[in-house]
């Protein structure tokens, strides 16, 4: 093997550890990402709150009614005694009779309406409960995925990095800088292959003797017009 096919060699596994090496920093964004499970949680909190403070609205009207009825039972039992004669006494019983009667009444359609109001906070609250299950059933299938692609990308790349040292071996220090210059300014193609008389990498046809350097292989031979190193494939 000649320097510019180690090279080649080297480019080959260089490409494939930094696409590994995106990868696994993509992975690493995505395990960070905020699911939907933090949103989901407050959602059910308020859920929570809102039926809470909905139950205790009933509660509070339904002793409140209690209380009126007694109320109401005691002036109805003295407007009907026959104890109270003094006319304007009766009426002023009356009057207060019927205002309770229409408290009752009011409370009574606030009741209800709590009542409804609980009912669709409980809907909400058991809605909410289980989008927050199956935001989390989706995170942790999505983590699961993740991790274990993490593990195989950190298994590829063990081999690859033993290669790359064999690779490396074979090559001498005054190749290797040009070869770590050009694949920095080439985005990763420092080694160009030649096709058909061509460098593959820009397409412009190299001299015959060109040619007849590169396989030969004694010396690194550059492309003449994007200088990229070039090897026989
Ligand atoms: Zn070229």
């Amino acid at each position: 093997m000649n320097q510019a096919q180690a090279l080649y060699q080297l480019q080959t596994i260089d490409l494939r550890i930094s696409e590994y090496k995106a990868r696994l920093a993509e992975i690493e964004r995505l395990l960070a990402e905020h699911t939907r499970v933090p949103a989901a949680e407050q959602t059910l909190r308020q859920a929570e709150e809102a039926l809470a403070s909905s139950r205790i609205r009933v509660r509070d009207l339904e002793l409140e009614l209690k209380g009126l009825a007694s109320k109401n039972a005691a002036t109805e039992e003295a407007l009907y005694s026959g104890r109270i004669t003094n006319p304007k006494e009766l009426q002023d019983l009356q009057e207060e009779a019927a205002s309770l009667k229409r408290r009752h009444n009011r409370l009574e359609d606030s009741l209800l309406e709590a009542m409804i109001e609980t009912e669709s906070a409980q809907e909400r609250f058991q809605q909410a409960a289980a989008d927050l299950a199956q935001a989390r059933a989706e995170a942790d299938a999505s983590r699961q995925a993740l991790m274990a692609e993490l593990e195989q990308i950190q298994q590829a790349l063990e081999p690859l990095r033993q290669q790359r040292t064999e690779v490396l071996r074979q090559i001498d220090a005054a190749s290797l800088e040009l070869y770590k210059k050009l694949y920095g300014s080439k985005s990763g193609q420092a080694v160009a292959p030649v096709e058909d008389g061509a460098c593959r990498a820009c397409g412009v046809s190299q001299t015959s003797a060109t040619v007849q350097q590169v396989r030969q292989g004694h010396e690194l031979v550059r492309c003449n017009n994007c200088g990229r190193i070039l090897v026989m494939p």
